[in-house]
């Protein structure tokens, strides 16, 4: 059983009279403990396709189903909903909310779900290299905490579904090691179905991966195997 099921998604963008075609049918079956990782260079469509699959972004054509449930072509306050019971996600435009520290930002959703937990909080922070930082605001952070403190602030709710884009941006290889060993955990845990799917241009992150898939130019490039390892 698949816990995220993608089927020939596209999204085109329309600005003025040009069109991008940032996903052009692509299909994707991840299954529960699989940890799947996106490369491709710059404007191959890892962002869109992080965001669609959140449902932040609807695409033209295609479904996307996460836990079952159909995420795409639907209202925006039915996403919203889908995105708060099944996902973290963590994008580089971030998800810290400028008035709450990185301890306050990463309870936020579980206390907006009615189940904050400070111990996972600060167990995942610590765990990141962040457990000095608990109670700094995000202007405060450099890049690569910002990052880890995005990264902490979308699992800490533990969603079945982690979406993240350069979750170990700006960052040295101990500390990616650190925060690739957080999310195996957290694909890997029983207490139900989790998977994670990363964007990254980091080869040492995409070595930790099942499966390693490549965009270019909206496409799967030939030799990703988008059908689940598992
Ligand atoms: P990356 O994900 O590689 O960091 P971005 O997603 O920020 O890069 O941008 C990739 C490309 O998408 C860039 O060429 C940028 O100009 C373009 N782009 C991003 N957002 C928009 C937008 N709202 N309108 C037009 N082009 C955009
Ligand atoms: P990546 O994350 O791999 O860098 P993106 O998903 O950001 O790629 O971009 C894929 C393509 O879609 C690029 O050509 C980019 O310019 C375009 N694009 C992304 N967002 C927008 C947007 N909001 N409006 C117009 N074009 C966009």
């Amino acid at each position: 059983m698949s816990l995220l099921q993608v089927h020939d998604v596209y999204r085109f963008y329309h600005v003025a009279d040009e069109e991008t075609r940032a996903l052009r049918g692509v299909s994707l079956s991840v299954a529960p403990g699989e940890l799947v990782v996106l490369l491709g260079r710059s404007g191959s469509g890892k962002s869109t396709l992080l965001a669609s699959l959140a449902g932040l972004d609807d695409p033209n054509g295609g479904q996307i189903d996460i836990a079952g449930a159909r995420m795409s072509r639907r209202p925006e306050a039915w996403r919203a909903e889908l995105r708060a019971e099944h996902i973290g996600v963590m994008l580089q435009s971030g998800n810290l909310m400028p008035h709450l520290t990185v301890l306050d930002n990463a309870l936020l959703t579980g206390t907006l779900l009615g189940r904050p937990d400070e111990a996972r909080a600060r167990d995942l922070l610590q765990q990141v290299g962040l457990g000095y930082r608990l109670h700094a605001y995000p202007s405060q952070l450099s890049g690569g905490e910002t990052a880890r403190a995005g990264l902490v602030a979308a699992l800490t709710h533990n969603p079945a579904v982690l979406l993240a884009d350069e979750p170990t941006a700006e960052v040295d290889a101990e500390t990616e090691d650190r925060v690739a060993g957080v999310i195996e955990a957290f694909v890997t845990q029983r207490d139900g179905p989790h998977c994670a799917v990363l964007a990254t241009h980091s080869t040492r992150l995409a070595r930790r991966a099942d499966r390693v898939l490549t965009l270019h130019d909206g496409r799967w490039q030939d030799d990703s195997d988008a059908s689940p390892s598992a």
